[in-house]
């Protein structure tokens, strides 16, 4: 089993002896997921927060300069209905850390699920909740959960955050309690942090037994105090995809939007470390121009684009992983997801 020290060698490599590792995670990746690439609809359902995460351009003190917006659960279902017509079975609703949400993606839930006969996934990305709000998510229909630690180091975290790491790793422990599949991840490139730091993160995650693992680059935003602190490394950030995918090959790894806003073919280079998740952006445009993810120009997955991206990675485009796995009862923790990549794993009508 790699330990912090193996992880952080790994990391440090470049050069050919990067490509190798790139290979390994490529091969670790077949063996689990075969070719699919399995893309996500996403809708951003919230640009509020009460948390003030230095990093982030929609933290709380900067509400005020924001315009902000709170889709209700009728433009939640209709976003749904567009992921839908995609031929996407992963509905992904993600915003901001508000109370508000509970209520809004509860009363969507139903009416996603009619729209899919029952076979979709909802993955929700709502940050800290009470646990009886999770178990309610769950009960309603909830497939899977990110709540990302974003750094494990308790002092950065809470430097960062404002907020306890104790708190957010309580939550995630709730949430896997609850029969969730559930994602974390960590940023590369914070102040202070070094190689050493990342491959704690990376280690932290696959302790924590989850079933999905993100790593994105820093990216400086505007208006937050971050804002002259230097971009995250790409190459570290590929390399710690790759040593994800060796730590738990049948972790669900996104190759994430940040890549392509910090390198030129940033999302195909994660997929060929070893990612295996592509998520495509559904929030309609006037809500999605205000998500200020990574202040007003972030880079936008389109489905043409992902599309592009995963092909020309010699893979296919799969479905969602989780839905013919069986289901986990609250209070049961969900088996971690080991799902073989056969045709019963794709969603309907996408090839
Ligand atoms: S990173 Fe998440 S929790 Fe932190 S301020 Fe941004 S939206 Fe809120």
């Amino acid at each position: 089993m790699l330990d912090e020290r193996d992880v952080t060698e790994l990391l440090l490599l470049r050069g050919a002896e990067q490509e190798q590792l790139f290979a390994r995670a490529r091969a670790a990746r077949h063996k689990v997921f075969g070719d699919g690439v399995v893309v996500r609809g996403v809708s951003e359902i919230t640009n509020q927060c009460r948390v003030n995460c230095d990093f982030c351009p929609m933290r709380r003190d900067n509400t005020r300069h924001n315009s902000d917006f709170r889709m209700d659960a009728e433009r939640l279902v209709d976003t749904a209905a567009s992921i839908r017509a995609s031929d996407i079975d992963v509905v992904f609703f993600q915003g901001g850390e508000i109370p508000q949400t509970t209520r809004v993606v509860a009363e969507a839930i139903p009416g996603v699920r009619a729209l899919y006969g029952d076979r979709v996934e909802i993955l929700l990305n709502l940050g800290n909740k009470r646990r009886d709000e999770y178990a309610r998510l769950r009960e309603l229909g909830a497939t899977s959960y990110i709540l990302k630690f974003e750094t494990g180091d308790p002092e950065l975290n809470r430097r960062m955050r404002h907020e306890s790491l104790e708190s957010r790793l309580k939550c995630l422990t709730d949430l896997l309690d609850l029969g969730y599949r559930v994602g974390t991840g960590s940023i590369v490139g914070l102040p202070g942090q070094d190689v050493a730091a990342v491959a704690r993160d990376l280690v932290l995650a696959r302790d924590l037994g989850v079933h999905m693992a993100s790593v994105a680059p820093f990216i400086p935003a505007p208006d937050t105090p971050l804002a002259a602190h230097p971009p995250g490394d790409v190459e570290l950030t590929l390399n710690a995809i790759a040593v994800s995918r060796l730590l738990d090959p049948s972790w669900l790894i996104p190759s994430v939007s940040a890549l392509s806003k910090r390198a030129d073919e940033g999302q195909y280079r994660g997929l060929r470390a070893g990612a295996n998740v592509m998520t495509v952006n559904f929030t309609p445009d006037e809500q999605r121009d205000r998500y200020l993810i990574y202040g007003r120009d972030r880079f936008v997955v389109r489905r043409d684009y992902a599309g592009e991206v995963i092909a020309r990675a010699g893979l296919t485009r799969s479905g969602s992983v989780f839905l013919d796995a069986e289901p986990a009862e609250v209070g049961e923790p969900a088996t971690h997801g080991n799902p073989p990549a056969t045709a019963a794993h794709r969603a309907p009508g996408v090839a």
